[in-house]
């Protein structure tokens, strides 16, 4: 992945941020046990003299050298254990003085050796993920402000059972979704008319999911095809780091498809994200208020036949639930 001078400058910021917080941390914890126990000084003093007489050693002849440093070695071995000693005596942990990284691989330089430390990277890829959900129409729906009672209660012969039974096993199905999610999960084809929840449903997925640790991205396919577009075009330095997070993120949700203005460059790119996905087995939602006949009719063949024949389809039913959220 290809990731922006920007990102690259924020991890940078952030990476010394955690450093110079560590650091000052540590100082502030000797500066108080300096002052609480006055023998460390001297202790301390006698560690950094005796590094300084074991390299004396290399203008004295052999055996002289040898004995030399098996004693300055001894010498620092002791003072450590003297003031390890002093720590616990106070009441402190062995290692209270040593300086705590957010990661103790690389000492929260961003690096080890010439490579970029994986805490580095780690942290890229998030902020690039956080960029890129920037722009999500809602960003906290959850399962437990779904409100069922939105939906009639009054069973309804085509559904043989009442829009609010139906859409409760609808509930259940994407809790379960979320619970039991991992890059294995199937793909999901929300369809139903305007204002039935399916945004805050996958929403609450998106959610559940990030929570787990997994890269999500979340979005209209209008803002998806239009930051796509700006990428194909070069209108961004970003250089193809959003298409492939788009292709390779562990869940991708496209939220309200059908409604973005369709031309050649939208199908190919549309097709391109549900065939690549399908074929690297990573699991997408779709959100659309076209049903599966409006899908065919809008969409080419090579796509409608893969998002009905692929995807797990969850009808959405009932009244719009929007209105009745604003009658409130
Ligand atoms: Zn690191």
């Amino acid at each position: 992945m290809i990731y922006s001078t920007e990102l690259f400058d924020k991890a940078r910021e952030i990476i010394d941020e955690r450093r110079r917080r560590a650091e000052e941390r540590t100082s502030l914890r000797l500066n108080a046990f300096e002052k609480a126990e006055p023998r460390y000084r001297a202790l301390k003093q006698e560690m950094i003299d005796s590094v300084r007489d074991a390299l004396s050693s290399v203008n004295m002849d052999r055996e002289s050298a040898e004995k030399n440093l098996i004693r300055q070695r001894e010498r620092n071995l002791n003072a450590q254990r003297e003031i390890k000693a002093l720590l616990r005596a106070h009441g402190l942990p062995e290692d209270h003085l040593e300086t705590k990284y957010t990661c103790p691989k690389c000492g929260d330089t961003g690096s080890v050796g010439i490579e970029l430390c994986s805490c580095f990277t780690e942290l890229l890829q998030k902020l690039a993920f956080e960029e890129a959900n920037q722009k999500s129409p809602l960003r906290f729906s959850t399962f437990a402000d779904f409100r069922l009672d939105y939906y009639p209660d009054t069973p309804d012969p085509a559904l043989e059972c009442s829009p609010r039974a139906w859409m409760e096993n609808i509930l259940n199905v994407c809790k379960e979704y979320a619970a039991d999610f991992d890059t294995n999960s199937q793909n999901l084809f929300m369809f139903g008319e305007t204002g039935l929840g399916k945004t805050h449903l996958s929403l609450a997925i998106a959610g559940e999911v990030i929570k787990k640790g997994y890269k999500v991205i979340y979005n209209s396919a209008q803002n998806i095809f239009s930051e796509l577009q700006k990428e194909y075009f070069g209108k961004t330095d970003s250089r193809g780091r959003f298409e492939s997070m788009v292709l390779e993120c562990d869940l991708l949700i496209l939220d309200d498809l059908g409604a973005e203005f369709s031309t050649q460059f939208t199908d190919a790119a549309l097709y391109n994200i549900i065939n690549t996905r399908i074929n690297m087995r990573l699991p997408t939602i779709i959100n659309s208020n076209l049903s599966t006949k409006g899908i065919e009719e809008r969409y080419s063949r090579r796509i409608s036949s893969r998002l009905i024949g692929e995807y797990l389809g969850l009808r959405f039913v009932g009244g719009d639930i929007r209105q009745l959220k604003s009658d409130e």
